[in-house]
């Protein structure tokens, strides 16, 4: 039987285009060291979403524009910011990040989205620059900066954006005392990546990770939490355990949502003492999957 000239055109259209490679997406953690304190052995939190050359970063932790220059990222392709929660280690550089892109030869603009103050954190941190800014523009030819920054800011969970075939949503998730805190989910299309921020045990964060190609999420190790509180600072202690997720409970999160790849980062705390395979038995508890503890610069 001869197929009519509608099959035939129906058929070649289901075929990929000669050449039409789908878009590259590559996730490199950046920092994996959660907390405030600068260490010597991981980097503040950060993560790089690349998808087909612009780079998308998820919270911009001290550090984020030089190990963003370490995984061969030339700085004016960022083209978005996601910031998960106010505290330092995920926006001390966020500022600091757009300005170092622009000086580097950013020409299109960048969008933060992030939750309240994300707006006046932005504002105020590049209005330190604004002296270096003038004389960039001044000795260097460069073009106002000013326009290029746009601020998503959102209190609430939800559709945060589409962009080239990827779909950003987000959840809120439970960090205590800090909120709005979030979670985001980026399906692009050829992978979902999920980032916990920083939380307790969510089921909201559950529900959002559901089927994801991978989780990246914080993880603390429960037996270290005395001391690194100190032996007289229960307070400090009962905040961790309530602002933050044992890596037992990562491993259930990854269970219930069943995601195809599980990746510790944001870990506390991040110095070698805790090793790989003191992490990796804490997840086993509850997690029989793919799972692998972050390192800086490690593309997962
Ligand atoms: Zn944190
Ligand atoms: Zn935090």
């Amino acid at each position: 039987m001869q197929a009519t000239r509608r099959q035939i055109v129906a058929a070649l259209a289901a075929l990929p285009l000669i050449g039409a490679a789908a878009p590259r997406t590559r996730v490199v953690l950046l920092g994996t060291k959660g907390g405030p304190t600068p260490g010597p052995y991981r980097a503040a939190p950060a993560t790089l979403i690349e998808i087909d050359g612009r780079a998308w970063v998820v919270d911009c932790g001290n550090g984020v524009a030089n190990q963003l220059a370490k995984a061969g990222v030339p700085l004016d392709a960022l083209a978005r910011i996601f910031v998960t929660h106010n505290h330092s280690d995920h926006m001390a550089d966020v500022g600091t990040l757009i300005e170092l892109a622009w000086s580097s030869g950013l020409k299109a603009p960048v969008t933060v989205h992030g939750p309240p103050p994300t707006g006046r954190i932005v504002h105020d941190q590049l209005a330190a620059f604004a002296d270096d800014i003038a004389a960039r523009i001044r000795e260097e030819g460069r073009i106002p900066l000013a326009p290029l920054v746009r601020v998503d800011e959102r209190a609430n969970p939800g559709g945060v954006v589409r962009d080239g075939g990827t779909t950003v949503t987000s959840c809120l998730v439970d960090h205590e005392t800090v909120r709005p805190a979030f979670a985001y989910r980026f399906d692009t299309p050829g992978r979902s990546i999920v980032i916990s921020g920083d939380t307790h045990y969510s089921d909201d964060l559950v529900a959002l990770a559901t089927g994801a190609d991978l989780l990246i999420h914080e993880a603390i190790y429960a037996p270290a939490i005395p001391r690194m509180a100190g032996e007289n600072a229960p307070t400090l202690a009962d905040h961790l355990r309530r602002s933050h997720t044992r890596a037992e409970d990562v491993g259930l999160v990854a269970a219930r949502a069943g995601v195809k790849k599980l990746v510790l980062s944001h870990l506390v705390p991040g110095g070698p003492e805790i090793t790989d395979a003191m992490w990796l038995a804490a997840v086993r508890t509850n997690f029989a999957g793919d799972v692998v503890v972050g390192r800086d610069l490690m593309e997962v």
